[in-house]
């Protein structure tokens, strides 16, 4: 049976992840996208369970208590957390899941899978991050000030990963991580 691999795309808010994670499932449908439970409000449009698992802040403390996340950080003043089971089924089935978070929690699935492929996404520049906050229109200026302080730290720590891939032209970003994927070797 293929072999199951643990894939962690992280960077800072606003640089892309998303954007290129779409383009990636969509040329590799094989691909499984882990959904994160958080207790951030869904924004419009955002689906239960499609986007995210949308819980409130006893849901998620009790998604904790029973162990049922991988890993979990809080983000901007709301918690985010990757549910424990879906994943490692789909590893022990042989498939390969991505799991899309912050540092914190990248730093803890780092450390607990040591063969997890991981991938910081960073941006041109902090003028041109700042720029895609603000153009996304998700968030208020108290969560861009905040996603933009903790961007400062974020990248700081992009060494720390297998490969840094700065997301200036979006093709050529995700052709870069295409080449990262298919192209290493297991180990
Ligand atoms: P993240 O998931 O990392 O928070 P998003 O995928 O939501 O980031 O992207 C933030 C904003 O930046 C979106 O409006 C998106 O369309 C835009 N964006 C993403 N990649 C690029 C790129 N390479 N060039 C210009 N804009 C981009
Ligand atoms: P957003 O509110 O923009 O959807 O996400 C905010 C941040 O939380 C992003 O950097 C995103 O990668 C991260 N995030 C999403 N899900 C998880 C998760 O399950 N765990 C952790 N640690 N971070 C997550």
């Amino acid at each position: 049976m293929a072999k199951g691999r643990l894939i962690v795309l992280t960077g800072p808010s606003g640089v892309g992840k998303g954007t290129l994670l779409k383009l990636l499932l969509k040329h590799h449908p094989e691909l499984n996208l882990s959904i994160s439970a958080t207790t951030r409000p869904p924004r419009p449009g955002e689906v239960h369970g499609e986007h995210y698992f949308f819980v409130n802040r006893d849901q998620f403390q009790q998604m904790i208590e029973h162990d049922e996340l991988l890993e979990w950080a809080e983000f901007a003043g709301n918690y985010y957390g990757t549910p424990r089971r879906a994943v490692e089924q789909k590893i022990a089935q042989g498939e390969w899941v991505i799991l899309e978070i912050e540092l914190i929690g990248a730093r803890k699935v780092r450390d607990a899978f040591p063969n997890a492929f991981t991938i910081f996404l960073l941006p041109p520049s902090l003028e041109e991050l700042e720029q895609r906050l603000r153009s996304r229109g998700h968030d208020d200026e108290t969560s861009i000030e905040r996603r933009l302080s903790r961007a400062q730290t974020e990248i700081k720590a992009a060494p720390e990963f297998d490969i840094q891939v700065v997301n200036d032209a979006l093709d050529e970003a995700l052709h870069k991580i295409q080449a990262a994927l298919f192209t290493t070797v297991e180990c």
